[in-house]
């Protein structure tokens, strides 16, 4: 099955937004073996439009269209594919007691306006959207499958997860089904990670696997296809095992698992609370420590201590050694770390300290440079030295990222 995407909006043209539908029907879609060959961005133009769909007739098996499924007149993808295809808009009760009842919800009467959200295409059928008020719709027209979504993001991506992607795997047959597991990987560059596994790449076949590299981490995912979910499962495990043979002390969670929950994770399970005295990344480990729901629970607080005076002042950094070795070092990092925790109270401290960049940066302390120190209250200090690639907002959240995998080991 050959698949393409349409997104329409004026705004995407205009570069005011980023077609973030496009990439995540993507994603989804080649998560169960569809291929997408074509992304179009149009404007919010009938004449555009109808040559956009004339285009896509002729090379797509299945075309979705997102964006202009509003109720004003400048939404016009329902009219205009309607037009396309040579079918009327019918009023689709369905679709109009989905529509009332999202304004009934909100305790609002529907405006009239409101209505043609409720028209699908003649011989189509709805996609509800809990989260809005348009409706989807898709429609089948000489052998070819039209999907029409609403362009937010926060109604566009549940309608693909929830209906679209299975309703593509029935088109595909559905006897076939595919699973995949994303293991996530820290600490291991992506060129390190590719020859240590090159046999396994290059044997992949069913499962597959697909290493992907963003903001210092790696992702390895693992697909596979069989005839039920059991089976597909049962691929997976023995490539899953070689992995973590292999890897397994830089794999930190799986799936939508992310650093920062696998560092909660780990200090829940050990009844432990953490504080966090930042200087480059000027709180941004909080944030992202605080990102999960349920941090509270470990999570105490945290000093942006950026200026010399702060760090002495709050967290009891030495005068003399931030005089001597400067903030950038060591023993700043481990007395951050041990201020904050004894300060907030918390059994750990994390202390972090470095040159984010672009200024500031010197022969012998680079832009680049962290230091990052974990102060435990019956242990030593852990502190190690980074030398981080990139510009400032790399180095920052490279510096976070590793204060939490600090956290997790
Ligand atoms: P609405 O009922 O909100 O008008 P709509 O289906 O008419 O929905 P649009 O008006 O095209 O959709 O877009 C609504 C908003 O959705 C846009 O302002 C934009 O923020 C977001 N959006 C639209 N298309 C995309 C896209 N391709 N990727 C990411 N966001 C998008
Ligand atoms: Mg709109």
């Amino acid at each position: 099955m050959k698949a393409e995407i349409i997104a329409v909006g004026t705004e995407l043209l205009l570069g005011q937004i980023a077609n973030t539908n496009a990439r995540f029907v993507s994603e989804q879609l080649a998560l169960v073996g569809v291929g997408v060959y074509f992304h179009t961005v149009v404007g919010d133009n009938r004449g555009r439009l109808l040559s956009v769909l004339q285009t896509a007739r002729q090379r797509s098996d299945l075309v979705i269209l997102c964006g202009g499924l509003g109720p004003t007149e400048d939404d016009l993808t329902r009219e205009t594919v309607a037009e396309f295809l040579g079918r009327p808009l019918e009023l689709h009760p369905e679709a109009l007691r989905a529509v009332e009842g999202y304004f009934s919800g909100l305790g609002r009467d529907m405006p009239e306006n409101n209505r043609r959200q409720a028209m699908v295409i003649q011989g189509g059928n709805m996609i509800p959207n809990p989260r809005g008020t348009a409706p989807g719709q898709y429609v089948e027209a000489e052998g070819r499958r039209y999907v029409l979504l609403p362009g937010p993001p926060t109604e566009f991506e549940p309608m693909v997860r929830e209906s679209v992607i299975p309703l593509v795997q029935t088109w595909m047959g559905g006897n076939e089904t595919i699973r995949s597991r994303v293991l996530r990987l820290y600490g291991i560059g992506e060129s390190h990670l590719a020859e240590r596994i090159a046999d396994l790449l290059a044997a992949q076949s069913n499962p597959t696997l697909a290493p992907l590299a963003a903001e210092g981490e790696v992702t390895l995912r693992l697909t596979a296809r069989a005839a039920s979910e059991k089976e597909a499962w049962e691929r997976i495990a023995p490539l899953e095992a070689e992995l973590r043979r292999r890897l397994g002390r830089y794999i930190y969670g799986v799936d939508a698992e992310t650093l920062e929950v696998a560092a909660g994770r780990v200090l829940q399970a050990r009844g432990m609370t953490v504080a966090t005295a930042e200087s480059c990344t000027g709180g941004l480990l909080g944030e992202m420590i605080t990102n999960v729901p349920g941090s509270s629970r470990y999570f105490v607080g945290g000093v942006i201590s950026y200026s010399n005076d702060v760090k002495k002042a709050v967290l009891g950094v030495s005068g003399e050694i931030l005089e001597r070795l400067g903030a950038v070092s060591e023993p700043v990092a481990i007395q951050m770390a041990q201020g904050v925790a004894e300060h907030l109270g918390a059994d750990w401290g994390i202390g972090i300290t470095g040159i984010a960049g672009p200024d500031g940066g010197t022969e012998t302390k680079p832009v680049g440079l962290v230091y990052i120190a974990v102060h435990h209250r019956n242990a030593d200090p852990w502190v190690k030295e980074f030398r981080f690639r990139g510009d400032r907002r790399q180095v920052r959240i490279r510096a976070a990222k590793a204060a939490l995998f600090a956290l997790w080991r």
